[in-house]
């Protein structure tokens, strides 16, 4: 409670015989706190706030149980799971929950169920090419045994974009890495490109990537009710310069990386305001593998012995932006 004034004094306090003692007292200079302590196992049955009324003034009503004596432990036990199963049920505040444990990655594998993505000459679907890669990166990941991963899809299932992120907020990610491919109507282009966010985009090319990109969720028929374009605004508003350093550190170990094995687009890191990358703190890159619009980089993509080099890469540059954040103590 608030720093509190006790008017009661602790010895003129009711005795019960399960009820050992009731301290009270306040814990700081804003923190009060009532200790009541049984003989027996209790399970609080509900607890509730009664507004001023007969004469009384605000009250704090908690009605116990007594547990049965033989199964104490159990009871407490189980009551203990179901609440635990409840409170993982509630939806994950946005907070950052940063295990000191090894750093997790999220992997988003763009699109998804009804929303395809981008079509490949063949007829390859996107979301089956990003899927496909986000395991592989995961599975490489995984082999050196310094991270976490997750995935935000392992399945073909539609993610809106603003839960993606959530997925990644909530979980405690220290990277987001979404996995897309483009396609444009010019067949000619190919290359990898990696993204930031940013409300300018780089270029007229960028800006419409992200505009489709960013079309994702109404393709899908996703209820967007989740966030108000108000909530969007001032998620970028409060996207931290500090955050948008380290997605841009990363990019450029990516770029640094990945120019050694695959073809690229010039001016590799790009900026754009994809809706995906709006958490204001998880450092986060969207990688557009290549263009599904280039016969040769289409097949390239199709081919898992093409995607293991993207993913060795990336694991490279996740490696070393992992190094130098921890050299720098760029935290
Ligand atoms: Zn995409």
């Amino acid at each position: 409670m608030p720093s509190t004034a006790f008017s009661v004094k602790e010895k003129d306090l009711p005795k019960k015989d399960y009820l050992n003692t009731i301290r009270l007292g306040n814990m700081a200079a804003d923190t009060a706190r009532i200790v009541l302590e049984f003989n027996r196992g209790v399970i609080i049955k509900r607890s509730f706030i009664l507004a001023p009324q007969s004469g009384f003034q605000w009250r704090l009503v908690i009605d116990l149980d007594l547990m049965a004596k033989t199964d104490g432990l159990k009871q407490v036990t189980a009551e203990w799971y179901d609440n635990s199963v409840a409170e993982e049920k509630r939806e994950a505040p946005p907070v950052r929950n940063r295990p000191a444990s090894k750093p997790l990655i999220v992997l988003d594998p763009g699109h998804g169920g009804k929303d395809p993505g981008a079509i490949g000459v063949s007829g390859v679907y996107e979301k089956h090419l990003t899927l496909a890669m986000a395991k592989q990166m995961r599975d490489l990941l995984l082999s050196t045994g310094r991270y976490r991963v997750k995935l935000t899809r392992d399945k073909d299932v539609a993610i809106a974009l603003y839960a993606r992120r959530r997925f990644a907020r909530s979980a405690g990610a220290d990277l987001f890495i979404s996995i897309h491919a483009d396609s444009i109507k010019k067949p000619q282009t190919r290359g990898l490109s990696i993204y930031t966010l940013s409300e300018k985009a780089s270029d007229k090319e960028a800006e419409k990537l992200a505009e489709s990109e960013n079309k994702a969720d109404i393709i899908a028929g996703l209820d967007l009710s989740g966030e108000t374009q108000e909530v969007t605004d001032i998620l970028i508003d409060l996207a931290r310069r500090e955050t948008n350093n380290h997605s841009s550190f990363f990019a450029e170990k990516i770029v640094k990386e990945i120019k050694q094995v695959v073809q690229t687009l010039p001016n590799t890191h790009r900026f754009a305001g994809f809706a995906v990358l709006k958490s204001p703190d998880v450092p986060s890159v969207l990688m557009e593998m290549g263009y599904l619009s280039n016969t040769e980089e289409e097949k390239l993509l199709r081919q898992p012995s093409y995607r293991e080099k993207l993913a060795k890469a990336t694991v490279k540059a996740v490696d070393a932006y992992f190094a130098e954040k921890h050299k720098a103590n760029f935290n």
